[in-house]
């Protein structure tokens, strides 16, 4: 398969490269930055898997970098069959509602939520090219959500980053009747609290262990349930619907 992964550079995105690559995918790892420093681990993965790995600038806030990385898939690739949506900021953290910053705010939600948008507004015609053209596979849009964009387990705090998931998942729900009428598999997918930059170190759960689920369902597509959350049970190390 030929899997648009954005957030490549590190934390689950890497770990999704890392799998994907290991099980024979071809990977455009998209990355905020292109500086060596900030790619070393996707360079040394690139050397491995010659041929198999493309790197891309994407910048999600920057329409124009979506655009142009859209445009270098379609002219070597002509098609992705799985577009997931990583990248993300967990920003403001412990402020209260008095506390907010209002430019940060907005950064959160023009990052997790808009983010998203931009990569399938410009990505969603080469899914549909991998529907027609010679791909065997069937498509995907998964959308990296969280718990903290549930509304039945709302909590105070985490209030950018908690609007910007709950967005996401009504973007995944709009997307699904959108598409309602093309084979494509559309999940918002909670991956568990993570022990990446973001998740910290206490966290329980490997992002490699995330990644493997991630491409375990990729790989045996659900296509789309009533209720398009996957949610993988920390506990049970299992997905629920
Ligand atoms: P990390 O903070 O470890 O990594 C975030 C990634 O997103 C980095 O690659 C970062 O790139 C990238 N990114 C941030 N802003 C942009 C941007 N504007 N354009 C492109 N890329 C950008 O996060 P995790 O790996 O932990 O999180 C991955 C996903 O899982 C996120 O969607 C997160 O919300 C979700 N999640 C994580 C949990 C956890 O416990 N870790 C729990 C629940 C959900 P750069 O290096 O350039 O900053």
């Amino acid at each position: 398969m030929k899997v648009l992964i954005t957030g490549a550079n590190r934390g689950l995105g890497l770990s999704l490269v890392e799998t994907g690559l290991k099980r024979g995918h071809v990977i455009f790892a998209g990355v905020r930055s292109v500086a060596d420093r900030d790619i070393t681990q996707l360079q040394e993965l690139k050397k491995v898997f010659e041929g198999q790995l493309r790197i891309l600038h994407i910048d999600v806030t920057n329409e124009k970098s979506v655009i142009e990385a859209a445009k270098a898939v379609k002219f070597t690739d002509q098609y992705v069959d799985i577009i997931i949506n990583n990248a993300a900021i967990l920003n403001e953290r412990d402020k209260t509602i008095e506390e907010l910053d209002i430019a940060e705010t907005l950064k959160a939600l023009d990052t997790n939520t808009v983010g998203p948008i931009r990569v399938i507004k410009h990505f969603l015609p080469l899914i549909r090219n991998g529907a027609t053209t010679d791909s065997t596979s069937s498509q995907s849009i998964i959308n990296i959500s969280s718990e903290a964009g549930s509304l039945t387990n709302a909590y105070a705090g985490d209030y950018p980053y908690g609007l910007s998931k709950v967005a996401l998942n009504m973007l995944t729900e709009k997307l699904k009747k959108y598409l309602m009428e093309e084979d494509i598999q559309i999940l918002s997918i909670h991956p568990g609290w993570m022990s990446t930059d973001m998740g910290g170190k206490k966290a329980p759960k490997k992002p490699m262990d995330t990644a493997l689920n991630i491409w375990n369902l990729l790989e045996n597509p659900i296509h789309n349930s009533s209720e398009a959350f996957a949610f993988f049970d920390d506990e049970l190390n299992r997905m629920e619907i």
